[in-house]
């Protein structure tokens, strides 16, 4: 018989996996489903990134295999972003930046080139998957700090025993948060910084969400933090300010010893990114802000609709500052499954049970708000229709 690794019979399968096969079924018995579950842009990529891939995909140059690095065209647009987005003028594109196909997959390889087995890294729970599965595939565990409502879902880093935070070999950070919609202030970056300089710990900070804020509020970078390129490096991706999901286009930029560990570890993995993927990369991050302008309307549009649509259901939500999620406590008398699952059956609409982010989940639901206006709308006078209200 054949058998899988021990670290793969162990990892437990990717959340969405599951909810994806449900959604499918439904689909395939000719069920309106409205799925607020998976965060992935309905929009599509904009016209000036689509021409820029079309005249790169023609180019011959383009089809041969790129660097795993990426290019020195498209690692130098990285870095003239983070001077323009965030003052962090000295971004060496040479040795301080890494094209990764999807910051997904660099966030998974870099515990393999930080972690060995039996090592420690301190993940936040609730969290998106990656940090912890990327964890238990280098064969390391995760020391949990739990992100509560009562601290704005930040760590209380001054909780973490000193004997963890001595043997921690990296620590996670995700701000604007997935699942909880926070957004960190310089302060606590300040502090995150320190913590990981007092105890040389490597500080991955994953800003997949810098570009998505409402109200005037708008996201820090780690590395705006002075001293902070001696400890962190910081995770960007192109898919969701610029709606590029399926494209696969991030990059890791930061300490240059951690860009190259895992530009070691990729170039015996895989052979880089599309160049032609690349160069349209390089087309949003040249001029991102029109862009993400208009991100930011839509999904701040579709925040009010269904929080505003919640709150009149019963709950008492704030409207969240980043991210396209709304995260929101279940109401009395369910667990986040049991009340995910009974949306579902009664309504169709697709929620993600909180408990899938990590055990501080459980108790909450999270909504994406991928999904335009009308269907946000619908999904919230179902509800109403099929529950009435709730009692929290
Ligand atoms: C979507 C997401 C990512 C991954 O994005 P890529 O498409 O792989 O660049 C990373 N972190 C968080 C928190 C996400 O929600």
């Amino acid at each position: 018989m054949i058998e899988p690794a021990q670290r793969i019979k162990e990892i437990p399968p990717y959340l969405f996996a599951g909810i994806e096969k449900k959604i499918a079924q439904a689909l395939a018995r000719g069920e309106d489903v409205i799925s607020l579950s998976i965060g992935d842009p309905d929009l599509p990529a904009p016209e000036s990134i689509i021409d820029a891939l079309n005249g790169a995909a023609r180019d011959a140059e383009n089809h041969r295999y790129p660097s795993s690095a990426g290019l020195p065209s498209f690692r130098r647009a990285v870095s003239d972003y983070y001077a323009a987005r965030f003052g962090v003028h000295d971004l060496d594109p040479e040795t301080e930046v890494v094209a990764l196909i999807g910051s997904k997959e660099g966030i998974a390889n870099l515990s393999f080139c930080f972690i060995d087995p039996g090592d420690l890294a301190l993940a936040p729970d609730p969290a998106y998957p990656v940090y912890r599965g990327g964890t238990a595939l280098a064969g390391g565990s995760c020391y949990i700090m739990p992100l509560l409502a009562e601290n704005g879902f930040l760590p209380d880093l001054d909780a973490i025993p000193r004997e963890v935070a001595e043997r921690a070999r990296v620590m996670w950070l995700n701000y604007p948060n997935n699942p909880t919609g926070a957004v960190a202030d310089p302060a606590f970056f300040e502090k995150a910084v320190a913590f990981a300089r007092r105890y040389d710990i490597l500080l991955a900070h994953d800003s997949a969400y810098a570009e998505l804020t409402f109200d005037g509020c708008y996201a820090p970078s780690i590395l705006q933090i002075p001293g902070a390129k001696d400890v962190c490096v910081e995770f960007g991706s192109c898919s969701k300010p610029f709606n590029m999901t399926g494209w696969r286009l991030g990059f890791m930029v930061g300490n240059a010893a951690a860009v190259r560990a895992l530009s070691t570890y990729k170039s015996n993995v895989d052979s880089g990114v599309f160049q032609a993927v690349q160069l349209a990369g390089i087309a949003g991050l040249r001029d991102p802000q029109p862009i993400v302008e208009r991100a930011r309307q839509v999904y701040a549009a579709r925040r009010d609709i269904l929080v505003d649509g919640l709150n009149s259901l019963g709950w008492s939500l704030s409207k969240p500052k980043g991210t396209f999620y709304v995260w929101a406590p279940v109401p009395l008398g369910y667990d986040s499954g049991s009340f995910a699952e009974e949306v579902f059956e009664k309504t169709k609409v697709v929620l993600t049970p909180g408990a899938g982010f990590g055990r501080f989940g459980e108790g909450y639901f999270r909504a994406a708000l991928t999904t335009e206006e009308s269907r946000m709308a619908e999904a919230i006078s179902r509800i109403r229709k099929a529950f009435g209200g709730f009692v929290f």
